[in-house]
C-alpha cells in the first residue's frame, strides 16, 4: 500500500486532448509531495499528493473518456472502462472540458454519463486562455453551477480550482490535514509568483536569498521543482502573496558552503527563466556590469518575462559619487532591453533596501498577469492613434481598427489592421509604450500581434 492511498482521491477525467495532463502538471508542480505508479488502474494513470486549500488529496490523471464509451478500438474502450472505474473509486471526479471551442454534444453526453454515476463531480472548462475563449463560457454555464473556467497552459484559475476541490470534499477529518496555522484559507488562494534569481557567480545571489528567507515572519518551505533534482523555495509572507524562488537548491547550498564557487550555466539560467514569471537579475556594483550581465538581461527580454534589476553591493560604491554615477550610467545602458524593469540599488550584506525587492516583485507580477478590459484597451488605442498615425505605406493609409487582449503573462494584445505587414517596428514600439503607459503596465513587457482585417 502506498503512502498516499489513505488520502481523499480526486480523479481528472475527460476526452483526450482536453488538457488533463497539463492540468495535472500544473496542480502538482509546486506542491507535489510524492508520486506513485498506481498499479491496477491503468498503465497511464499517474498519481500525486497535492495540497488543495489546506487539504491534501491524491490526484489521479486518468487515460481518457470517449462519449458513448462503446465506440472506438479496444484500447480506447479499455481506457474508458478503467477511467470509469477510477471515477467510482474517487471521492471526487473533475471532468475537464475543452473551452477553446464551444460545448459539444459529446461533452453533454459525458456530463450526463458521469452525473448518472452519482459521484461528486466538478466541471472544469480548460483552455480559457483569454477573452476569445471566454465568449464560449455561457454555453458551459448552462451545464450547472459547478462550472469553473481555467487555463492550465496560462495558469489561470488554478488557485480557484484548488479551493473548489477542497470545498467539494468537505472539511478534513478532525486532526488530519488541517492547515498548520489554523487560520482560514483565503477566499481565493492564488498561485505563488514564480521568481528566478539570475546573475553571474559572486554577484550575491545566495547572500540575497539568505536575507530574504531570514526575514522576520517569513515562512520558508522547500518544494520539489519542475525539473529533476530541482528544489524550489516557497516564501509565505503575512498579508502578501506567496513567492516561489525557482530552482534555489544550488543557490542556497552555496550560501551554506562558503568556498564553493559556482560556474555560470546558461542552460540552467534559461531553465529557471522558462519556469518563472519574474526574473530578478542580480548585478555586482563592485565589479561593474559585464557582457555576461547584458546577455542575461537580453535573455529575460527575449523570454518576455517580468524583470527586476537588483544592483547589489551598493554599500561598496555609495560612498564614492563618481563611481556610483558611473555604475548608474552603465546600468542604464545594459538595461535598455528591459526598460520596464524596476531598478534597485541594494546591499545583501547590510540588508539595505532588500525589503524593497519583494515589493518590486509583487508589483511586476501584478502587471505581468493583468487582464485589461477591452473597452479601456480600445480607448488607449484611439488615443495613441490621435497622437500619432501609422506612417503611409506605398501610398496606402494604414489603419488600425480594434484591439483585444489574447493572453496574459505577459499581457498580449491582438490589433486588427488593414495592412499589418506595413506597420514599421518604430510604430509597433510606440504603440506598445503607449499601452504600457496608459494601462498601468509600466513594469511589465507587453506583446503586440497584428492581424489583417479589411
Ligand atoms: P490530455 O490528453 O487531456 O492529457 O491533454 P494534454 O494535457 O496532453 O493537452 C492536449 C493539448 O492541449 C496539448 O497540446 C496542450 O499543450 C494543450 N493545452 C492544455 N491546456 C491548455 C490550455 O490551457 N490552453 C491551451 N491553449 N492549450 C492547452
Ligand atoms: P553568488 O555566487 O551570486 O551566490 O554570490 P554570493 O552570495 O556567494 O556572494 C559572493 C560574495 O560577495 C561573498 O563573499 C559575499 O559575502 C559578497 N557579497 C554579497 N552581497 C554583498 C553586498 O551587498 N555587499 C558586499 N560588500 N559584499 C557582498
Amino acid at each position: 500500500m502506498d503512502a498516499t492511498s489513505r488520502l481523499p482521491t480526486v480523479s481528472l477525467v475527460g476526452r483526450p486532448n482536453v488538457g488533463k495532463s497539463t492540468l495535472f502538471n500544473r496542480l502538482t508542480r509546486s506542491r507535489r509531495a510524492l508520486v506513485d505508479a498506481t498499479p491496477g488502474v491503468t498503465r497511464d494513470t499517474r498519481a500525486a499528493a497535492v495540497a488543495c486549500g489546506g487539504v491534501t488529496v491524491r490526484l489521479l490523471d486518468t487515460g481518457g473518456l470517449t462519449a458513448g464509451g462503446d465506440g472506438g478500438d479496444v484500447i480506447t474502450r479499455r481506457t474508458h472502462e478503467q477511467t470509469l472505474a477510477a471515477v467510482e473509486a474517487s471521492d471526487l471526479a473533475v471532468l475537464v472540458l475543452d473551452g477553446s471551442r464551444g460545448l459539444s454534444a459529446a461533452d453533454r453526453e459525458l456530463v450526463d454519463l458521469l452525473r448518472r454515476r452519482g459521484r461528486p463531480l466538478l466541471l472544469v472548462v480548460n483552455k480559457v486562455d483569454g477573452p476569445r475563449q471566454e465568449a464560449f463560457l455561457p454555453e458551459f454555464y448552462e451545464l450547472g453551477a459547478e462550472v469553473l473556467p481555467v487555463s492550465a497552459a496560462h495558469r489561470r484559475g488554478i488557485g480557484r480550482l484548488r479551493d473548489r476541490i477542497a470545498k467539494a470534499l468537505g472539511p478534513p477529518p478532525e486532526g488530519e490535514d488541517a492547515p498548520a496555522s489554523g487560520e482560514p484559507a483565503p477566499a481565493e488562494a492564488t498561485e505563488p509568483v514564480r521568481v528566478a534569481l539570475l546573475g553571474r557567480p559572486n554577484a550575491g545571489k545566495s547572500s540575497l536569498v539568505n536575507r530574504l528567507v531570514g526575514a522576520p515572519r517569513m515562512i520558508v518551505t522547500d518544494v520539489p521543482g519542475t525539473t529533476r533534482d530541482a528544489v524550489d523555495t516557497l516564501l509565505t509572507r503575512p498579508g502578501a502573496r506567496d513567492i516561489l524562488l525557482v530552482d534555489t537548491a544550488g543557490i542556497r547550498r552555496r550560501a551554506r558552503i562558503r568556498d564553493r564557487v559556482e560556474k555560470f550555466s546558461v542552460v540552467k539560467a534559461l531553465e529557471a527563466l522558462e519556469d518563472a514569471d519574474v526574473a530578478v537579475v542580480v548585478l555586482d556594483a563592485r565589479e561593474g556590469i559585464s557582457e555576461q550581465d547584458q546577455r542575461i538581461l537580453g535573455y529575460v527580454a527575449e523570454a518576455g518575462k517580468g524583470c527586476v534589476v537588483a544592483c547589489n553591493k551598493w554599500d561598496l560604491v555609495q560612498g564614492d559619487p563618481d563611481l556610483s554615477r558611473r555604475r548608474r550610467t552603465e546600468l542604464e545602458r545594459a538595461a535598455r532591453f528591459v526598460p520596464y524593469a524596476p531598478r534597485l540599488f541594494l546591499s545583501a550584506r547590510t540588508g539595505r533596501r532588500v525589503d524593497r525587492l519583494l515589493a518590486a516583485v509583487d508589483e511586476v507580477a501584478a502587471q505581468y498577469e493583468a487582464e485589461i478590459p477591452t473597452g479601456r484597451l480600445n480607448q488607449a488605442l484611439q488615443r495613441a492613434l490621435a497622437a500619432r498615425q501609422p506612417p503611409m505605406s506605398r501610398g496606402r493609409h494604414v489603419r488600425l481598427y480594434y484591439t483585444t487582449q489574447v493572453a496574459a503573462r505577459p499581457p498580449t494584445f491582438l490589433v486588427f489592421a488593414n495592412y499589418p505587414e506595413a506597420i514599421p517596428t518604430s510604430y509597433r514600439r510606440f504603440l506598445a509604450n503607449r499601452f504600457r503607459a496608459e494601462l498601468g503596465l509600466e513594469h511589465t513587457p507587453v506583446r503586440l500581434r497584428f492581424r489583417e482585417r479589411e
